[in-house]
């Protein structure tokens, strides 16, 4: 078929890259003609836990038959105990959860709350970054999708200098002291910048960032939507550097892919605030019963000790793999933490050569971004990486 009845995202809509998908099965994709993909970009970083878990599904059917729906308002068992259990995988024992249905509404949402609270505007934020496709979040956004004509909101974002500058610290500093010390209501970082080619900063950086907030009052928003829930090792990005966050922000993990949904999590103070005064968010899908139960399936599979013994594992393996990778000519440079990995390439990609050797890529420019799921074996990594080798050696040709 030429012509669909839909849109395909982010590209031209003639002759998109597509393919039809005839069924899953863990982390495999099967097509229409029975070719397999191995899904090693867990599709956009969400399917981290494959793409059928029957954890996930369970918690899902049991919601379906008992209260498949929910007003905003409405208190069900599930709302209380998953909320409780989020709160305690994050390892906090304050603040509080607001409900989203994605990444982008998560984010929108953390602005707005940061800027409810401090009653300022401006904002800090990367160049090499991407907090979602609303405008309040693409304005935040560092990436191409920043440029399009209809962004109309870049006089309230200030960029940053990335991690890796001479002396970044000190001239975000100097930016904020230009801008007017007393403007910014918060910074907003991804922990480590995913889809845009993993890049992290240092703990001293880390260290500058938080003396900063510290200095000025400037909220720290960390945007977990891609680290969170596993995927750089630990449970959530941050927590690889001794970094304190006012609002963090979460989505693709937190359901695994399957359903949408997300969530915002604000410190104590925050909430306290809001004791008082009126929270002007809101949606009328709002902790939705199947994102809630999707989520608490989620959570019982990251608390499970065998899970986390694996998760080690995996990572482990996985770099390993990526080690391998460094000798090869098509291959520039190598950036990973955990489960998520981003390799620079000396040749041109084509996503349909990877495609042809049986794996799943969310490829960009000469960048690629590997996240497989955190639940893959060592087997089908393993086998993964050899197709992505084989790939890598025909873009040579
Ligand atoms: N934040 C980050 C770091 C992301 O990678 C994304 C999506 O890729 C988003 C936010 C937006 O999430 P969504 O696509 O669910 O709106």
């Amino acid at each position: 078929m030429d012509e669909y009845p839909f849109f395909f995202t982010w590209v031209k809509q003639k002759n998109p890259l597509r393919f039809s998908i005839a069924s899953v099965d863990g982390v495999k994709i099967i097509t229409e003609t029975g070719h397999q993909l191995i899904d090693m970009s867990s599709i956009s970083y969400q399917a981290s836990f494959g793409h059928n878990h029957p954890t996930i599904i369970r918690h899902m059917k049991e919601q379906l038959d008992t209260i498949p729906m929910s007003a905003p308002r409405g208190i069900f068992p599930g709302k209380i105990d998953a909320t409780q259990e989020l709160l305690k995988y994050m390892d906090k024992k304050e603040g509080k959860i607001f409900y989203a249905t994605g990444g982008a509404e998560a984010v929108e949402n953390a602005l707005k709350i940061a800027r409810d609270v401090s009653k300022k505007k401006l904002i800090l934020a990367r160049d090499i970054s991407y907090h979602g496709a609303t405008l309040g979040a693409l304005s935040a956004t560092g990436d191409w999708r920043n440029k399009a004509h209809f962004i109309p909101s870049r006089d309230w974002v200030v960029r940053i200098p990335e991690p890796s500058e001479p002396d970044a610290i000190a001239k975000t500093r100097k930016l904020i002291i230009d801008h007017g010390k007393d403007n910014f209501a918060a910074f907003i970082i991804e922990t480590i910048t995913g889809g845009n080619g993993v890049y992290a900063g240092t703990q001293e950086w880390w260290d500058g960032i938080s003396e900063l907030c510290k200095e000025f009052g400037i909220l720290l928003i960390m945007d977990e939507v891609i680290c969170g829930f596993g995927r750089t090792g630990v449970s959530f990005g941050y927590m690889n550097y001794n970094v304190k966050p006012d609002i963090i922000t979460l989505a693709k993990g937190i359901t695994g892919g399957m359903v949408p949904f997300g969530a915002v999590w604000v410190s104590q103070n925050i909430a306290d605030y809001y004791m008082s005064n009126i929270l002007a968010c809101g949606l009328t899908n709002y902790a939705h019963p199947l994102g809630i139960a999707a989520m608490s399936g989620v959570l019982e599979i990251v608390q499970d000790f065998e899970f986390q013994k694996h998760l080690q594992h995996i990572c482990a393996v996985f770099q390993k793999e990526l080690e391998k990778l460094r000798s090869l000519p098509e291959v520039e440079n190598i950036r990973y933490k955990g489960m998520l990995a981003a390799v620079d390439l000396t040749v041109d990609i084509q996503w349909k050569t990877f495609f042809d050797k049986g794996i799943h890529l969310a490829t960009q420019n000469k960048r690629i971004v590997l996240a497989p799921p955190l639940i893959i074996t060592e087997a089908e990594l393993i086998e993964g990486m050899n197709r992505f080798k084989l790939a890598l050696k025909e873009l040579d040709q």
